[in-house]
């Protein structure tokens, strides 16, 4: 096999790892058929800063020791594994990103001879593609469990974002997926250094100026955990290690894995899960105000901002031309641009009706059962808009 051909291969296989958009139905990574370009497999996604690139996903090995029930690389099973030298894989990648085929990597890998071992060859390759191959994109480097701290700050010295996978809320529910991972001591302390490392070496001394920024993702009901625990677990990473967001990857069956037989898990567990975390990253909600069932789930059926709102804002709309940002990111239909453009509009004028909140970008008929217009409900038929 040849390097290209060991590279579609181990790309291919790293399908189910996360960055950029929420994978969903209408956000599902898209594969360049090497039918198509003879090229490695690529995915379109979007950086932190709003740019889209092509991006090669792929493990640097598919060998791994270790046996987590749920994963596809797991020890014993049965399937074509290929592992790249540091070298091999940087001199390939740098071609590829020359002829435009792919602008950014996201590279992982099994772990074959622990975790400190494996951390070094994904470092060696990070170092050749910006050392030797001058390569200026965006990287994105994972964090092997068991990597010790100076490789941590090795990796935020030449990475974009690099990355801890917890795959579950706490150790217990971890035990269940993944025996041989510790949860504090593997994974949460990366995380913390990670972050310790931000708050106390000058950003400067970064690759590119700039301090990489933070993920993790969990498989959504790989542990039989509750929403109500992945997301506590969400809000006190958002609060003390500030991750730049949290991947959830529904659950889904792998042949030959002792959970062969578990069913899998809804997408739309997925969606909620997506929408109440950036309701706590970004629009102040706490984990207390999210709609839980009796089972500590999100219903499935809901949206979480809407069901907040039809419990709390029924009987007491906000005032449109009085209510601070923190009051009208609360109402479902206006996000956080959408509150900005209100504020900005009311500095001119008072706004009248739902037609003037649609003009600012707001979705003004979901918006409009929450909403006073001085004092008024917005007349019925206009909320037809
Ligand atoms: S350590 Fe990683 S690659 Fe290996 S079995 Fe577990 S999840 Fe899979």
């Amino acid at each position: 096999m040849d390097s290209l051909d060991t590279l579609k291969l181990l790309s291919s296989q790293m399908s189910f790892e996360a960055d950029g958009e929420p994978r969903s139905s209408s956000a599902a990574p898209v594969c360049y058929s090497p039918k198509e370009t003879d090229q490695a497999f690529v995915h379109p996604a979007q950086l932190p800063n709003g740019r889209k690139i092509l991006l090669l996903k792929t493990l640097l090995s598919s060998a791994c020791e270790r046996d987590c029930f749920y994963c596809p690389f797991r020890a014993g099973r049965d399937f074509h594994r290929a592992t790249f030298n540091p070298d091999e894989f940087a001199g390939l990648f740098s071609k590829l990103n020359q002829s435009g085929a792919a602008e950014g990597v996201f590279l992982s890998s099994g772990l074959a001879g622990g975790g400190v071992r494996t951390q070094d060859k994904l470092l060696d390759t990070a170092e050749l593609l910006r050392k030797k191959h001058q390569f200026k994109g965006y990287l994105h480097l994972k964090i092997m469990p068991g990597a010790e701290k100076d490789q941590v700050y090795r990796a935020m010295q030449l990475a974009d974002r690099v990355s801890v996978n917890l795959e579950a809320p706490n150790s217990e529910r971890l035990a269940k997926l993944a025996p041989h991972k510790i949860f504090i001591e593997e994974l949460l302390q990366p995380l913390k250094w990670i972050e310790e490392i931000r708050r106390t070496v000058p950003a400067h001394k970064f690759w590119n100026g700039r301090w990489p920024s933070t993920v993790t993702q969990f498989v959504a009901g790989g542990s039989d955990e509750s929403d109500l625990e992945l997301l506590t677990t969400t809000n006190w990473l958002n609060k003390n290690v500030r991750l730049k967001r949290v991947y959830f990857s529904a659950f889904h069956p792998i042949r030959d894995t002792p959970f062969e037989n578990k069913p899998s898990v809804d997408p739309m567990r997925e969606h909620r899960l997506y929408q109440a975390s950036f309701l706590l990253r970004d629009y102040g909600f706490d984990v207390e105000d999210l709609p839980f069932t009796n089972a500590s789930n999100l219903p499935l059926n809901a949206d979480p901002k809407q069901a907040w709102a039809q419990k709390y804002l029924t009987n007491k709309p906000i005032e449109i031309n009085k209510a601070e940002k923190r009051e009208l990111i609360r109402i479902p239909g206006i996000g956080l641009k959408g509150a900005d453009a209100i504020l900005n509009a009311r500095r001119s004028s008072k706004l009248r009706d739902l037609s003037a909140l649609k003009k600012l970008g707001v979705i003004a008929e979901r918006a409009a059962p929450y909403l006073l217009f001085n004092g008024r409900k917005a007349p019925a038929q206009l909320m037809l808009l």
